[in-house]
């Protein structure tokens, strides 16, 4: 899927990876587009002045910022930043666009690379220091508009973990401490990773409110009340994270494990029982086919391909593309050709079955479309063992332990939360822990819009030490 870059945090996107991109981007460019939102593109460098806007927004991305500081041997007179988002890139032109209320609403997408010079350890597609997305940003006249088009995007989000790439997703707000910095508020789809035991941001889709506007003088003429209002805004990304966060849900020891929707290869041919006593004829049929059951299952609408290579044997190619986790091998040889028939084995479970040669293509459209669903309840059963709510610290902190992610009454506040993350911290080798080493404290994910229980009056905030009343059932963990 990758390989390695002599630059840290950089990685190179092959083809394997790649084409899963694609199939998000051409799912939500569709979808973006019947919203009548349009595509453009602005510079990937941004002038200081415009970074520096906005104060909430600079003071938080200001230590991952890249900076382009000289052209061959001599400095420039203003340093100019490569973008982390383009907030501050956009909003000028907006500025100069929106003038009347006829201009709006404005909704533009761009799809394109970003750069945050990340601190944390990089991880390949999880965290990199230069990642793909689609940021859209667009301004309305009222904040109902706004608020509305915040879920709708949200909503997509959660289309494309679910539906593309078999990955439950809890949609919610982000506490004021882990909101987006110049946002209103955040919404977020959070997904979770069984083996880690930590939850992962999957997107964001945020409300500006009109921070930027007033920043940035994105004002247009009231027709109402005649004077210059300011625009409410919304900004929203999905990046590359995705295909990271599909290959730690699904991946098993043997590797790789692709749900079908995604899958560039959705059905691998493998021509066997060619042994070296077999004719130049009998070869050449099993090829032909082969090449037939290709074409027949491309025509019934499946992205298959055939391993004809005849320097590996069978057994080689079965391996390598269970490793590259394609969801249904078809295995052919002369036996089956003679009967009639192709053998079908599932990258998911390994179930292996015999299919008449002439329903093939309905037969493997109908499993791929089962073995979504089995990946999509088969992740939802693993993250729902590990979902507890709970209201004692005790239980909290045990809870982390077993790498559960945690819903707990909280009251909201960003001191609370600094400490909550602080006290469920592992420094050391605790001797009495079952798990041994340090380990992170645990972070607010969201506030599900789904609440699962309704706060009553004995509810207290989740941190022992904190008086204030609980606002909402909160979801912390682990995270990435
Ligand atoms: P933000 O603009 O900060 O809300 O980020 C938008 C989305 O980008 C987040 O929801 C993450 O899923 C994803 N993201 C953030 N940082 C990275 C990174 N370094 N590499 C890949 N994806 C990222």
């Amino acid at each position: 899927m990758i390989d390695y870059y002599d630059i840290s945090g950089c990685y190179i996107l092959r083809p394997w990876s790649y084409s899963i991109w694609e199939h998000i981007r051409n799912y939500l460019s569709k979808e973006l587009k019947k919203l009548g939102i349009k595509d453009g593109y602005f510079p990937i460098f941004v002038s200081k002045s415009a970074l520096e806007r906005e104060k909430a927004h600079i003071a938080d991305f200001a230590p991952e910022v890249a900076w382009v500081t000289h052209s061959g041997g001599s400095e420039l007179a203003e340093h100019i930043a490569v973008r982390p988002t383009s907030e501050t890139a956009m909003y000028p032109a907006y500025a100069r666009w929106i003038q009347s209320h006829r201009d709006l609403p404005y909704r533009l997408n761009q799809w394109n690379n970003v750069v945050r010079w990340e601190f944390k350890q990089p991880q390949p597609f999880l965290r990199t220091r230069e990642f793909l997305w689609q940021e859209g940003h667009t301004a309305f006249r009222t904040i109902e508009e706004a608020d509305e088009e915040v879920l709708q995007i949200l909503e997509l989000y959660a289309y494309i973990y679910e539906e593309l790439l078999a990955i439950p997703v809890i949609k919610g707000r982000k506490t004021e401490k882990e909101k987006f910095a110049g946002a209103d508020y955040t919404t977020t789809v959070e997904a979770y990773v069984p083996a880690s035991g930590r939850g992962i941001q999957g997107a964001t889709s945020h409300h500006l409110g009109q921070n930027f506007s007033k920043m940035f003088e994105i004002v247009y003429d009231d027709p109402d009340t005649q004077e210059k209002k300011y625009v409410y805004q919304n900004s929203w990304g999905i990046t590359t994270r995705t295909i990271g966060v599909m290959i730690l849900v699904h991946g098993d020891d043997r590797g790789l494990v692709l749900p079908p929707r995604v899958a560039d290869v959705q059905a691998i041919v493998v021509p066997c029982g060619i042994t070296a006593s077999s004719t130049p004829e009998e070869r050449k049929a099993l090829m032909d086919s082969c090449k037939q059951l290709v074409d027949d299952l491309v025509k019934g609408g499946i992205r298959a391909e055939g391993d004809y290579r005849d320097n590996y044997s069978p057994g080689w190619k079965f391996n390598h593309w269970e490793l590259k986790g394609v969801p249904i091998r078809v295995e052919l040889g002369p036996k089956d050709m003679s009967r009639g028939e192709v053998v079908a084995v599932r990258r998911v479970n390994g179930d292996k079955r015999t299919i008449k040669r002439e329903a093939v293509a309905t037969e493997l459209s109908a499993l791929l479309e089962q073995t979504h669903t089995e990946m999509f309840e088969k992740a939802i059963k693993e993250r729902d063992a590990r979902l507890s709510l709970v209201n004692k610290w005790e239980d909290f902190v045990a809870a982390l332990e077993q790498k559960h992610i945690l819903l707990a009454p909280f009251c909201g506040d960003i001191p609370c939360e600094d400490r909550i993350k602080g006290d469920s911290a592992k420094t050391d080798d605790d001797p009495t822990a079952e798990v041994k080493g340090p380990a992170m404290g645990a972070k607010s994910l969201c506030i599900p819009f789904k609440q699962p229980r309704d706060l009553t009056k004995e509810d207290r905030c989740i941190h022992p030490a904190c008086n204030n009343k609980p606002k909402f059932i909160t979801l912390f963990g682990r995270s990435y």
